[in-house]
Protein backbone atom coordinates (compact mmCIF):
# COMPACT_ATOMS: atom_id res chain seq x y z
CA UNK A 1 0.00 0.00 0.00
CA UNK A 2 1.40 3.48 -1.00
CA UNK A 3 1.56 5.68 2.27
CA UNK A 4 -1.06 8.11 2.64
CA UNK A 5 -3.22 5.68 0.92
CA UNK A 6 -6.90 5.76 2.25
CA UNK A 7 -7.99 2.22 3.34
CA UNK A 8 -11.33 4.03 5.16
CA UNK A 9 -14.44 5.14 3.51
CA UNK A 10 -18.09 4.57 4.06
CA UNK A 11 -17.95 2.71 7.73
CA UNK A 12 -20.50 2.36 10.14
CA UNK A 13 -20.14 4.49 13.41
CA UNK A 14 -18.99 2.33 16.18
CA UNK A 15 -21.89 2.86 18.89
CA UNK A 16 -21.70 2.01 22.58
CA UNK A 17 -18.82 -0.33 21.62
CA UNK A 18 -16.50 -1.12 24.77
CA UNK A 19 -12.50 -1.39 24.60
CA UNK A 20 -9.63 -1.34 27.12
CA UNK A 21 -8.33 1.55 25.20
CA UNK A 22 -8.90 3.93 23.12
CA UNK A 23 -5.79 5.83 21.16
CA UNK A 24 -5.91 9.21 20.06
CA UNK A 25 -3.66 9.34 16.66
CA UNK A 26 -1.92 7.03 14.47
CA UNK A 27 1.93 8.63 14.71
CA UNK A 28 4.33 7.29 16.15
CA UNK A 29 3.04 7.98 19.43
CA UNK A 30 -0.17 5.69 18.62
CA UNK A 31 1.56 2.87 16.36
CA UNK A 32 3.58 1.99 19.64
CA UNK A 33 1.01 2.66 21.92
CA UNK A 34 -1.33 -0.03 19.76
CA UNK A 35 1.85 -2.44 19.77
CA UNK A 36 2.08 -2.11 23.20
CA UNK A 37 -1.63 -2.79 24.10
CA UNK A 38 -1.85 -5.86 22.01
CA UNK A 39 1.26 -7.26 23.50
CA UNK A 40 -0.93 -7.18 26.67
CA UNK A 41 -3.86 -8.59 25.42
CA UNK A 42 -5.74 -5.06 25.67
CA UNK A 43 -8.37 -4.93 23.39
CA UNK A 44 -7.90 -1.42 21.24
CA UNK A 45 -9.34 1.66 18.83
CA UNK A 46 -7.01 3.80 17.79
CA UNK A 47 -8.96 6.94 15.80
CA UNK A 48 -7.07 8.68 13.51
CA UNK A 49 -7.89 11.84 11.53
CA UNK A 50 -5.44 11.55 8.77
CA UNK A 51 -6.13 8.84 5.63
CA UNK A 52 -3.34 6.86 6.45
CA UNK A 53 -0.64 6.30 9.68
CA UNK A 54 2.62 8.46 10.59
CA UNK A 55 1.37 12.09 12.29
CA UNK A 56 3.51 14.90 11.46
CA UNK A 57 5.21 12.71 8.45
CA UNK A 58 2.10 12.30 6.76
CA UNK A 59 0.73 15.93 7.21
CA UNK A 60 3.98 17.65 6.73
CA UNK A 61 4.43 16.98 2.92
CA UNK A 62 5.56 20.36 2.01
CA UNK A 63 8.45 20.69 -0.51
CA UNK A 64 11.79 19.87 1.39
CA UNK A 65 10.47 18.27 4.56
CA UNK A 66 12.97 16.41 5.66
CA UNK A 67 14.38 15.42 9.15
CA UNK A 68 16.70 17.43 11.44
CA UNK A 69 17.87 14.03 13.90
CA UNK A 70 20.12 12.02 12.03
CA UNK A 71 18.53 9.00 10.13
CA UNK A 72 20.24 6.24 11.82
CA UNK A 73 19.34 7.26 15.08
CA UNK A 74 15.29 8.69 14.16
CA UNK A 75 13.66 5.66 14.54
CA UNK A 76 11.89 3.00 17.07
CA UNK A 77 14.43 0.77 19.06
CA UNK A 78 11.88 -1.53 20.38
CA UNK A 79 12.77 -4.30 17.29
CA UNK A 80 16.18 -5.52 16.63
CA UNK A 81 14.77 -7.19 14.13
CA UNK A 82 13.28 -3.78 12.25
CA UNK A 83 16.48 -1.91 12.91
CA UNK A 84 18.47 -4.30 10.77
CA UNK A 85 15.68 -4.86 8.10
CA UNK A 86 15.12 -1.26 7.50
CA UNK A 87 17.65 0.78 5.02
CA UNK A 88 17.61 4.68 5.79
CA UNK A 89 18.85 6.20 2.49
CA UNK A 90 20.18 9.47 3.24
CA UNK A 91 22.20 11.33 6.42
CA UNK A 92 18.86 13.12 7.37
CA UNK A 93 15.72 11.46 5.87
CA UNK A 94 13.39 13.13 4.05
CA UNK A 95 9.68 13.28 4.62
CA UNK A 96 8.62 10.55 1.87
CA UNK A 97 11.01 7.96 3.79
CA UNK A 98 10.50 8.38 6.90
CA UNK A 99 6.38 8.18 5.91
CA UNK A 100 7.27 4.51 4.33
CA UNK A 101 8.88 3.94 7.51
CA UNK A 102 5.98 4.95 9.31
CA UNK A 103 3.94 2.33 6.88
CA UNK A 104 6.63 -0.16 6.81
CA UNK A 105 5.74 -0.33 10.88
CA UNK A 106 2.42 -0.43 10.30
CA UNK A 107 2.02 -3.53 8.11
CA UNK A 108 5.06 -5.47 9.59
CA UNK A 109 3.12 -5.40 12.64
CA UNK A 110 -0.13 -5.97 11.16
CA UNK A 111 -1.37 -2.46 12.92
CA UNK A 112 -3.96 -1.44 10.74
CA UNK A 113 -7.18 -3.19 11.35
CA UNK A 114 -7.26 -2.03 14.62
CA UNK A 115 -7.08 2.14 13.49
CA UNK A 116 -9.83 3.89 11.95
CA UNK A 117 -8.63 6.40 9.82
CA UNK A 118 -9.99 9.71 8.34
CA UNK A 119 -11.50 10.01 11.86
CA UNK A 120 -11.21 12.95 14.21
CA UNK A 121 -12.04 12.59 17.97
CA UNK A 122 -14.63 15.18 19.17
CA UNK A 123 -14.54 14.44 22.72
CA UNK A 124 -13.36 12.41 25.56
CA UNK A 125 -15.58 12.19 28.86
CA UNK A 126 -14.98 10.29 32.48
CA UNK A 127 -17.87 8.84 33.35
CA UNK A 128 -16.97 8.95 37.28
CA UNK A 129 -19.93 5.84 37.86
CA UNK A 130 -18.53 3.73 34.99
CA UNK A 131 -14.57 4.47 35.78
CA UNK A 132 -14.94 4.72 32.17
CA UNK A 133 -13.88 7.15 29.20
CA UNK A 134 -16.33 7.87 26.13
CA UNK A 135 -14.81 8.78 23.01
CA UNK A 136 -16.67 10.50 20.03
CA UNK A 137 -15.65 11.29 16.90
CA UNK A 138 -17.01 13.11 13.95
CA UNK A 139 -17.79 9.51 12.01
CA UNK A 140 -20.24 9.20 14.60
CA UNK A 141 -18.67 6.97 17.08
CA UNK A 142 -19.00 7.10 20.65
CA UNK A 143 -17.20 3.74 22.40
CA UNK A 144 -15.86 3.14 25.71
CA UNK A 145 -12.99 2.34 27.51
CA UNK A 146 -10.84 2.13 30.72
CA UNK A 147 -7.62 4.06 29.33
CA UNK A 148 -7.84 6.74 26.90
CA UNK A 149 -4.14 7.69 25.39
CA UNK A 150 -3.32 10.80 23.49
CA UNK A 151 -1.09 10.14 20.85
CA UNK A 152 -1.75 13.85 19.57
CA UNK A 153 1.81 14.66 18.66
CA UNK A 154 3.19 18.62 19.98
CA UNK A 155 3.49 19.82 16.62
CA UNK A 156 0.07 19.33 14.77
CA UNK A 157 -2.60 22.17 15.20
CA UNK A 158 -1.52 24.07 12.37
CA UNK A 159 -1.55 27.62 13.19
CA UNK A 160 -3.19 29.73 10.14
CA UNK A 161 -3.47 33.57 11.29
CA UNK A 162 -6.35 35.22 10.69
CA UNK A 163 -4.80 38.02 7.99
CA UNK A 164 -7.40 40.58 6.78
CA UNK A 165 -8.89 39.48 3.84
CA UNK A 166 -7.62 36.55 3.36
CA UNK A 167 -10.81 35.19 2.46
CA UNK A 168 -10.90 37.57 -0.74
CA UNK A 169 -7.23 36.22 -2.20
CA UNK A 170 -8.35 34.46 -5.81
CA UNK A 171 -5.32 31.85 -5.25
CA UNK A 172 -4.56 29.06 -3.26
CA UNK A 173 -3.44 29.15 0.41
CA UNK A 174 -1.50 26.61 1.85
CA UNK A 175 0.03 25.53 5.34
CA UNK A 176 2.92 23.67 5.42
CA UNK A 177 1.74 21.54 7.98
CA UNK A 178 -1.48 20.67 5.76
CA UNK A 179 0.23 20.36 2.73
CA UNK A 180 -1.51 19.00 -0.28
CA UNK A 181 -1.43 15.21 -1.10
CA UNK A 182 -0.92 15.58 -4.86
CA UNK A 183 2.06 18.25 -4.28
CA UNK A 184 1.69 21.95 -5.68
CA UNK A 185 3.50 22.84 -8.70
CA UNK A 186 4.60 26.34 -8.55
CA UNK A 187 6.38 26.10 -11.60
CA UNK A 188 5.66 29.58 -13.66
CA UNK A 189 4.14 30.85 -10.37
CA UNK A 190 4.85 34.35 -8.05
CA UNK A 191 4.48 32.90 -5.25
CA UNK A 192 4.53 33.90 -0.96
CA UNK A 193 6.21 32.35 1.84
CA UNK A 194 4.98 34.05 4.90
CA UNK A 195 7.17 33.02 8.02
CA UNK A 196 10.98 31.95 8.48
CA UNK A 197 10.68 29.03 10.88
CA UNK A 198 12.17 25.56 10.22
CA UNK A 199 9.43 24.59 7.54
CA UNK A 200 10.25 28.09 5.94
CA UNK A 201 13.66 27.55 5.55
CA UNK A 202 13.72 23.74 4.18
CA UNK A 203 11.16 24.70 1.91
CA UNK A 204 12.25 28.30 0.70
CA UNK A 205 15.27 26.67 -1.42
CA UNK A 206 13.12 24.05 -3.40
CA UNK A 207 9.68 26.15 -3.92
CA UNK A 208 12.83 29.47 -5.27
CA UNK A 209 13.86 26.30 -7.52
CA UNK A 210 10.41 26.26 -9.53
CA UNK A 211 8.72 29.91 -8.62
CA UNK A 212 8.81 32.48 -11.72
CA UNK A 213 9.14 34.72 -8.12
CA UNK A 214 9.42 34.21 -4.37
CA UNK A 215 8.38 37.01 -1.99
CA UNK A 216 9.14 35.75 1.86
CA UNK A 217 7.61 37.81 3.83
CA UNK A 218 9.87 37.83 7.57
CA UNK A 219 9.05 38.85 11.06
CA UNK A 220 11.83 37.31 12.96
CA UNK A 221 14.88 36.05 11.17
CA UNK A 222 16.57 32.78 12.43
CA UNK A 223 19.37 31.49 12.98
CA UNK A 224 20.23 28.50 10.77
CA UNK A 225 22.97 25.53 10.17
CA UNK A 226 23.86 23.78 7.00
CA UNK A 227 22.69 19.90 7.31
CA UNK A 228 25.13 18.84 4.71
CA UNK A 229 23.07 16.34 3.82
CA UNK A 230 24.41 13.27 1.74
CA UNK A 231 23.58 9.62 0.49
CA UNK A 232 24.54 7.34 3.53
CA UNK A 233 27.57 5.33 2.40
CA UNK A 234 26.49 1.57 3.09
CA UNK A 235 29.52 0.76 4.77
CA UNK A 236 28.44 3.28 7.60
CA UNK A 237 25.26 1.87 8.12
CA UNK A 238 26.78 -1.42 8.63
CA UNK A 239 28.79 -0.49 11.21
CA UNK A 240 25.96 0.88 12.81
CA UNK A 241 23.67 -2.12 13.21
CA UNK A 242 26.59 -3.66 13.88
CA UNK A 243 26.54 -2.22 16.99
CA UNK A 244 22.88 -0.53 17.18
CA UNK A 245 22.07 -1.47 20.61
CA UNK A 246 25.08 0.21 21.80
CA UNK A 247 24.60 2.99 20.14
CA UNK A 248 20.68 3.44 21.31
CA UNK A 249 22.42 2.96 24.92
CA UNK A 250 23.89 6.26 24.13
CA UNK A 251 21.35 8.05 22.91
CA UNK A 252 19.20 7.60 25.60
CA UNK A 253 22.68 8.89 27.94
CA UNK A 254 21.64 12.47 26.37
CA UNK A 255 19.77 15.52 27.60
CA UNK A 256 18.51 15.66 23.70
CA UNK A 257 17.84 11.60 23.47
CA UNK A 258 20.20 11.48 20.55
CA UNK A 259 23.70 11.59 19.91
CA UNK A 260 26.22 13.33 18.89
CA UNK A 261 29.79 14.36 19.72
CA UNK A 262 30.01 17.60 22.17
CA UNK A 263 32.34 19.47 23.90
CA UNK A 264 31.47 20.68 27.46
CA UNK A 265 34.20 23.16 27.96
CA UNK A 266 32.48 26.77 28.52
CA UNK A 267 33.20 29.26 25.66
CA UNK A 268 34.07 32.18 28.16
CA UNK A 269 37.62 30.11 28.81
CA UNK A 270 38.56 29.95 25.34
CA UNK A 271 40.29 32.26 23.50
CA UNK A 272 38.53 34.43 20.58
CA UNK A 273 41.02 31.86 18.16
CA UNK A 274 39.93 28.81 19.76
CA UNK A 275 36.88 30.24 19.59
CA UNK A 276 36.77 30.59 15.80
CA UNK A 277 38.17 27.60 15.08
CA UNK A 278 35.18 25.71 17.28
CA UNK A 279 32.51 27.50 15.82
CA UNK A 280 33.88 26.65 12.03
CA UNK A 281 34.69 22.89 12.99
CA UNK A 282 30.93 22.36 14.35
CA UNK A 283 30.06 24.33 11.12
CA UNK A 284 31.79 22.23 9.16
CA UNK A 285 30.15 18.97 11.00
CA UNK A 286 26.69 20.66 10.74
CA UNK A 287 22.77 20.17 11.77
CA UNK A 288 21.75 20.84 15.32
CA UNK A 289 25.39 19.12 16.73
CA UNK A 290 26.36 22.66 16.05
CA UNK A 291 24.99 23.81 19.66
CA UNK A 292 27.47 21.04 20.77
CA UNK A 293 30.77 23.72 20.46
CA UNK A 294 30.48 24.42 23.95
CA UNK A 295 29.02 23.92 27.00
CA UNK A 296 27.64 26.76 28.04
CA UNK A 297 26.24 28.78 25.17
CA UNK A 298 22.75 27.94 26.47
CA UNK A 299 23.19 29.24 29.74
CA UNK A 300 25.06 32.17 30.03
CA UNK A 301 24.17 35.69 27.32
CA UNK A 302 27.99 36.49 27.20
CA UNK A 303 28.87 33.05 25.71
CA UNK A 304 25.52 32.68 23.83
CA UNK A 305 26.45 36.35 21.97
CA UNK A 306 30.02 34.76 20.52
CA UNK A 307 28.20 32.21 18.93
CA UNK A 308 25.66 34.01 17.66
CA UNK A 309 28.23 36.94 16.21
CA UNK A 310 29.50 33.74 14.23
CA UNK A 311 26.20 32.63 12.93
CA UNK A 312 25.76 36.24 12.10
CA UNK A 313 29.25 36.32 10.12
CA UNK A 314 28.15 33.51 8.07
CA UNK A 315 24.90 35.13 7.08
CA UNK A 316 26.79 38.16 5.93
CA UNK A 317 29.58 35.68 4.03
CA UNK A 318 26.61 34.03 2.14
CA UNK A 319 24.55 36.96 1.31
CA UNK A 320 25.56 38.87 -1.22
CA UNK A 321 23.51 42.06 -0.95
CA UNK A 322 24.71 43.54 2.46
CA UNK A 323 21.02 45.26 3.20
CA UNK A 324 19.17 41.58 2.58
CA UNK A 325 22.23 40.17 4.62
CA UNK A 326 21.42 42.57 7.76
CA UNK A 327 17.48 41.56 7.90
CA UNK A 328 18.42 38.07 8.14
CA UNK A 329 20.81 38.51 11.13
CA UNK A 330 19.29 37.22 14.37
CA UNK A 331 20.01 39.80 17.28
CA UNK A 332 18.66 37.36 19.78
CA UNK A 333 20.19 34.18 21.44
CA UNK A 334 21.24 31.70 19.45
CA UNK A 335 19.46 28.54 19.50
CA UNK A 336 16.55 30.12 21.96
CA UNK A 337 13.76 29.10 19.58
CA UNK A 338 14.57 25.97 17.91
CA UNK A 339 17.59 26.17 15.98
CA UNK A 340 16.62 25.89 11.93
CA UNK A 341 18.99 23.05 9.96
CA UNK A 342 19.00 23.83 5.99
CA UNK A 343 20.38 23.07 3.17
CA UNK A 344 21.09 26.44 0.46
CA UNK A 345 18.54 28.43 2.85
CA UNK A 346 21.04 32.38 2.98
CA UNK A 347 21.94 30.76 -0.71
CA UNK A 348 18.58 30.80 -2.26
CA UNK A 349 18.29 35.18 -1.33
CA UNK A 350 21.23 35.34 -4.08
CA UNK A 351 18.72 34.20 -6.54
CA UNK A 352 17.29 37.47 -8.81
CA UNK A 353 13.80 36.65 -8.56
CA UNK A 354 13.92 35.65 -4.58
CA UNK A 355 13.06 38.42 -2.23
CA UNK A 356 12.70 39.38 1.58
CA UNK A 357 10.33 41.92 2.79
CA UNK A 358 10.90 43.04 6.22
CA UNK A 359 7.50 42.73 9.25
CA UNK A 360 9.07 42.89 11.74
CA UNK A 361 7.84 46.48 13.09
CA UNK A 362 4.29 46.85 10.53
CA UNK A 363 3.00 43.41 10.34
CA UNK A 364 1.04 42.47 7.15
CA UNK A 365 -1.97 44.96 6.68
CA UNK A 366 -3.91 42.39 4.81
CA UNK A 367 -4.80 40.24 1.53
CA UNK A 368 -6.03 41.67 -1.57
CA UNK A 369 -7.69 39.69 -4.94
CA UNK A 370 -3.96 39.13 -6.04
CA UNK A 371 -1.26 39.67 -3.42
CA UNK A 372 -0.29 40.89 0.07
CA UNK A 373 -0.38 44.38 1.36
CA UNK A 374 2.69 45.27 4.07
CA UNK A 375 3.58 48.74 4.87
CA UNK A 376 1.91 49.86 2.66
CA UNK A 377 3.04 48.15 -1.01
CA UNK A 378 1.23 45.31 -2.53
CA UNK A 379 3.13 42.44 -3.30
CA UNK A 380 1.11 40.86 -6.16
CA UNK A 381 1.13 36.44 -5.87
CA UNK A 382 -0.34 33.90 -7.66
CA UNK A 383 0.13 30.87 -3.90
CA UNK A 384 0.38 31.76 -0.69
CA UNK A 385 2.46 29.06 1.53
CA UNK A 386 1.49 30.04 5.25
CA UNK A 387 5.13 28.16 6.90
CA UNK A 388 3.61 30.07 10.12
CA UNK A 389 4.05 26.75 12.47
CA UNK A 390 1.48 25.29 15.06
CA UNK A 391 -0.33 25.70 18.55
CA UNK A 392 2.51 23.53 20.09
CA UNK A 393 1.97 21.03 22.76
CA UNK A 394 -1.34 21.47 24.12
CA UNK A 395 -2.89 22.62 20.63
CA UNK A 396 -4.16 19.24 19.90
CA UNK A 397 -5.35 19.29 23.29
CA UNK A 398 -7.39 21.91 22.75
CA UNK A 399 -9.43 20.67 19.73
CA UNK A 400 -10.85 17.87 21.72
CA UNK A 401 -13.57 18.59 24.18
CA UNK A 402 -11.75 16.66 27.00
CA UNK A 403 -13.83 15.98 30.39
CA UNK A 404 -12.29 14.41 33.36
CA UNK A 405 -14.24 14.23 36.84
CA UNK A 406 -16.75 16.55 38.20
CA UNK A 407 -17.44 17.87 34.67
CA UNK A 408 -13.77 19.62 34.67
CA UNK A 409 -12.97 20.75 31.13
CA UNK A 410 -8.83 20.13 30.53
CA UNK A 411 -8.60 23.52 28.80
CA UNK A 412 -10.10 25.31 31.69
CA UNK A 413 -7.48 23.42 34.64
CA UNK A 414 -5.03 24.22 31.99
CA UNK A 415 -5.74 27.49 31.42
CA UNK A 416 -2.77 29.50 32.93
CA UNK A 417 -0.81 26.57 31.44
CA UNK A 418 -0.51 23.00 30.87
CA UNK A 419 -0.39 21.40 34.42
CA UNK A 420 0.73 17.69 34.32
CA UNK A 421 2.48 14.58 36.45
CA UNK A 422 6.00 13.86 34.50
CA UNK A 423 3.86 15.17 31.39
CA UNK A 424 2.26 11.60 31.55
CA UNK A 425 -1.28 12.63 33.52
CA UNK A 426 -3.25 15.34 34.96
CA UNK A 427 -5.21 15.06 38.07
CA UNK A 428 -8.65 14.95 37.74
CA UNK A 429 -8.56 12.87 34.59
CA UNK A 430 -8.03 9.82 35.38
CA UNK A 431 -6.76 6.86 33.28
CA UNK A 432 -5.96 9.66 30.61
CA UNK A 433 -2.79 8.76 29.32
CA UNK A 434 -0.25 11.74 27.38
CA UNK A 435 2.20 10.46 25.14
CA UNK A 436 5.11 13.54 25.43
CA UNK A 437 2.63 15.35 27.12
CA UNK A 438 3.68 18.98 28.33
CA UNK A 439 6.29 18.75 31.01
CA UNK A 440 8.06 15.65 29.57
CA UNK A 441 10.87 16.43 27.59
CA UNK A 442 9.22 15.47 24.32
CA UNK A 443 10.32 18.54 21.91
CA UNK A 444 14.07 19.02 23.36
CA UNK A 445 14.71 15.26 22.42
CA UNK A 446 14.47 13.11 19.35
CA UNK A 447 10.75 12.62 19.71
CA UNK A 448 11.10 8.89 18.73
CA UNK A 449 12.92 8.05 21.54
CA UNK A 450 10.47 10.16 24.03
CA UNK A 451 7.69 8.59 22.20
CA UNK A 452 8.79 4.89 22.91
CA UNK A 453 9.95 5.75 26.87
CA UNK A 454 6.01 7.26 27.79
CA UNK A 455 4.95 4.33 25.97
CA UNK A 456 6.95 1.57 27.56
CA UNK A 457 6.16 3.14 31.12
CA UNK A 458 2.57 3.55 30.31
CA UNK A 459 2.45 0.19 29.36
CA UNK A 460 4.05 -1.88 32.22
CA UNK A 461 1.94 0.54 34.40
CA UNK A 462 -1.38 -1.02 32.91
CA UNK A 463 0.01 -4.30 33.29
CA UNK A 464 0.42 -3.34 36.36
CA UNK A 465 -3.16 -1.91 36.88
CA UNK A 466 -4.12 -5.13 35.34
CA UNK A 467 -2.07 -7.11 38.22
CA UNK A 468 -3.22 -5.33 41.14
CA UNK A 469 -7.22 -5.26 39.73
CA UNK A 470 -6.59 -1.23 39.80
CA UNK A 471 -9.74 0.79 38.03
CA UNK A 472 -8.12 3.87 38.18
CA UNK A 473 -4.64 5.75 37.93
CA UNK A 474 -4.62 9.16 38.91
CA UNK A 475 -1.51 11.80 40.01
CA UNK A 476 -2.00 13.24 43.74
CA UNK A 477 -2.40 17.24 43.32
CA UNK A 478 0.90 17.53 45.54
CA UNK A 479 2.76 15.74 43.53
CA UNK A 480 1.30 17.54 40.32
CA UNK A 481 1.96 21.20 41.89
CA UNK A 482 5.54 20.21 42.68
CA UNK A 483 6.55 18.59 38.86
CA UNK A 484 4.94 22.09 37.66
CA UNK A 485 6.92 24.08 40.24
CA UNK A 486 10.61 22.31 39.03
CA UNK A 487 9.41 22.36 34.97
CA UNK A 488 9.76 25.99 35.56
CA UNK A 489 12.49 26.34 37.79
CA UNK A 490 14.73 24.40 35.56
CA UNK A 491 13.58 26.19 32.62
CA UNK A 492 15.22 29.40 34.02
CA UNK A 493 18.22 27.90 34.12
CA UNK A 494 18.23 28.48 30.33
CA UNK A 495 18.60 31.29 28.00
CA UNK A 496 15.88 29.29 26.30
CA UNK A 497 13.22 30.60 28.56
CA UNK A 498 13.29 34.09 27.68
CA UNK A 499 12.57 34.10 24.26
CA UNK A 500 9.21 34.27 22.91
CA UNK A 501 9.08 30.99 21.08
CA UNK A 502 6.21 28.00 20.60
CA UNK A 503 8.18 26.32 23.88
CA UNK A 504 6.51 29.01 25.97
CA UNK A 505 3.43 29.14 23.83
CA UNK A 506 4.47 32.91 22.41
CA UNK A 507 4.11 32.05 18.52
CA UNK A 508 -0.06 32.20 19.12
CA UNK A 509 -1.64 35.44 20.35
CA UNK A 510 -3.69 34.70 23.32
CA UNK A 511 -1.87 31.47 24.78
CA UNK A 512 -0.60 31.79 28.12
CA UNK A 513 3.40 31.80 28.73
CA UNK A 514 4.70 29.06 29.91
CA UNK A 515 7.66 27.03 29.47
CA UNK A 516 6.07 23.87 28.23
CA UNK A 517 8.69 21.02 27.68
CA UNK A 518 10.88 19.55 30.45
CA UNK A 519 14.24 20.85 30.11
CA UNK A 520 16.25 18.80 32.84
CA UNK A 521 17.39 16.44 29.82
CA UNK A 522 15.99 13.27 28.95
CA UNK A 523 18.01 10.71 31.73
CA UNK A 524 17.47 12.38 34.35
CA UNK A 525 13.60 12.53 33.79
CA UNK A 526 13.76 8.85 32.66
CA UNK A 527 15.40 7.85 36.09
CA UNK A 528 12.92 9.71 37.48
CA UNK A 529 10.12 8.05 35.37
CA UNK A 530 11.50 4.61 36.27
CA UNK A 531 12.40 5.80 40.64
CA UNK A 532 8.60 6.79 40.33
CA UNK A 533 7.27 3.52 39.06
CA UNK A 534 9.82 1.36 41.00
CA UNK A 535 8.34 3.56 44.27
CA UNK A 536 5.11 1.74 43.75
CA UNK A 537 3.79 4.93 41.62
CA UNK A 538 5.03 7.46 43.82
CA UNK A 539 2.79 10.55 43.86
CA UNK A 540 -0.12 8.31 42.13
CA UNK A 541 -3.24 7.17 43.46
CA UNK A 542 -4.10 3.65 41.84
CA UNK A 543 -7.98 3.45 42.88
CA UNK A 544 -9.61 0.16 43.73
CA UNK A 545 -6.45 -1.83 44.19
CA UNK A 546 -7.31 -5.53 45.80
CA UNK A 547 -3.69 -6.71 45.69
CA UNK A 548 -1.57 -3.66 47.03
CA UNK A 549 1.66 -5.97 47.51
CA UNK A 550 2.28 -6.73 44.33
CA UNK A 551 5.57 -4.88 42.80
CA UNK A 552 5.21 -3.04 39.62
CA UNK A 553 6.85 -5.26 36.98
CA UNK A 554 9.07 -2.71 35.24
CA UNK A 555 9.97 -4.67 32.29
CA UNK A 556 9.43 -2.24 29.42
CA UNK A 557 10.60 0.41 31.23
CA UNK A 558 13.66 -0.76 33.12
CA UNK A 559 15.65 -0.93 29.21
CA UNK A 560 15.05 3.23 29.65
CA UNK A 561 17.20 3.10 33.22
CA UNK A 562 20.65 4.87 31.65
CA UNK A 563 23.65 3.04 34.17
CA UNK A 564 25.65 5.61 36.31
CA UNK A 565 28.20 4.64 34.96
CA UNK A 566 27.46 6.05 31.18
CA UNK A 567 28.50 9.28 29.84
CA UNK A 568 25.09 10.65 31.90
CA UNK A 569 24.68 14.68 31.83
CA UNK A 570 24.07 14.71 35.93
CA UNK A 571 21.90 17.26 37.50
CA UNK A 572 25.19 18.19 39.17
CA UNK A 573 26.43 19.38 35.25
CA UNK A 574 23.10 21.16 34.57
CA UNK A 575 23.54 23.16 38.12
CA UNK A 576 26.89 24.19 36.43
CA UNK A 577 25.45 24.71 33.56
CA UNK A 578 28.13 22.61 31.26
CA UNK A 579 25.05 20.84 29.09
CA UNK A 580 25.00 21.35 25.44
CA UNK A 581 20.86 20.93 25.09
CA UNK A 582 20.10 21.36 21.41
P1 LIG B 1 7.67 28.08 13.61
O1 LIG B 1 9.03 27.71 13.97
O2 LIG B 1 6.73 28.45 14.69
O3 LIG B 1 7.76 29.25 12.54
C1 LIG B 1 6.63 29.96 12.17
C2 LIG B 1 7.03 31.19 11.40
O4 LIG B 1 5.86 31.90 11.03
C3 LIG B 1 7.88 32.13 12.22
O5 LIG B 1 8.84 32.73 11.39
C4 LIG B 1 6.85 33.14 12.71
O6 LIG B 1 7.40 34.39 13.03
C5 LIG B 1 5.97 33.23 11.50
N1 LIG B 1 4.64 33.72 11.83
C6 LIG B 1 3.75 33.16 12.68
N2 LIG B 1 2.64 33.92 12.75
C7 LIG B 1 2.86 34.98 11.93
C8 LIG B 1 2.10 36.12 11.58
N3 LIG B 1 0.89 36.34 12.12
N4 LIG B 1 2.62 37.01 10.71
C9 LIG B 1 3.83 36.79 10.17
N5 LIG B 1 4.62 35.74 10.47
C10 LIG B 1 4.12 34.85 11.34
O7 LIG B 1 6.94 26.91 12.78
P2 LIG B 1 7.61 25.81 11.85
O8 LIG B 1 8.60 26.40 10.95
O9 LIG B 1 6.50 25.03 11.25
O10 LIG B 1 8.39 24.88 12.85
C11 LIG B 1 7.82 24.47 14.10
C12 LIG B 1 8.68 23.38 14.69
O11 LIG B 1 8.42 22.16 14.01
C13 LIG B 1 10.16 23.59 14.56
O12 LIG B 1 10.67 24.50 15.48
C14 LIG B 1 10.67 22.18 14.72
O13 LIG B 1 10.71 21.78 16.05
C15 LIG B 1 9.60 21.40 13.99
N6 LIG B 1 10.02 21.22 12.60
C16 LIG B 1 11.08 20.39 12.41
C17 LIG B 1 11.57 20.22 11.15
C18 LIG B 1 12.72 19.30 10.98
O14 LIG B 1 12.83 18.25 11.56
N7 LIG B 1 13.65 19.64 10.18
C19 LIG B 1 11.01 20.88 10.08
C20 LIG B 1 9.92 21.70 10.29
C21 LIG B 1 9.44 21.88 11.57
P3 LIG B 1 7.93 34.68 14.54
O15 LIG B 1 9.23 33.94 14.66
O16 LIG B 1 8.05 36.14 14.60
O17 LIG B 1 6.88 34.13 15.48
Amino acid sequence: MSPGTKIESNRDAEVDVTFDAVVIGAGFAGLYMLHRLRGLGLSTRVYEAGGGVGGTWYWNRYPGARCDIASMQYSYSFSEELDQEWNWSEKYSPQPEILDYANHVADRFDLRPDIRFDTRVTAATFDEDAKRWTVETDQGDRVTAQFCVMAVGCLSAANLPPFTDMEKFEGPIYHTGEWPHEGVDFGGLRVGVIGTGSSAIQSIPVIARQAAALVVFQRTPNYTVPAWNEKLDPEYVRTVKAGYPELRAKMRGRPTGFYFEFNAQPALEATPEERERQYEEAWARGGLPFLGAYGDLLFEKEANDTIAEFGRKKIRAIVNDPATAELLCPDDIFGCKRLCVDTGYFETYNLPHVSLVDISTKPIERFTTQGIVADGTEYPVDVVVCATGFAAMTGSFDNIRITGRNGLALTEKWRAGPRTYLGLSSQGFPNLFMITGPGSPSVLASMIQAIEQHVDWMADCMAHMRDVGAQTIEPLIAYEDDWVEHVNEVSKVSLRSTCSSWYVGANVPGRPRVFMPYIGGFPIYVNKCNEVMTNGFEGFVLDGTRNSDAAPRVRLTEKWRVPVDMDVISPAAIAAKRVPIV
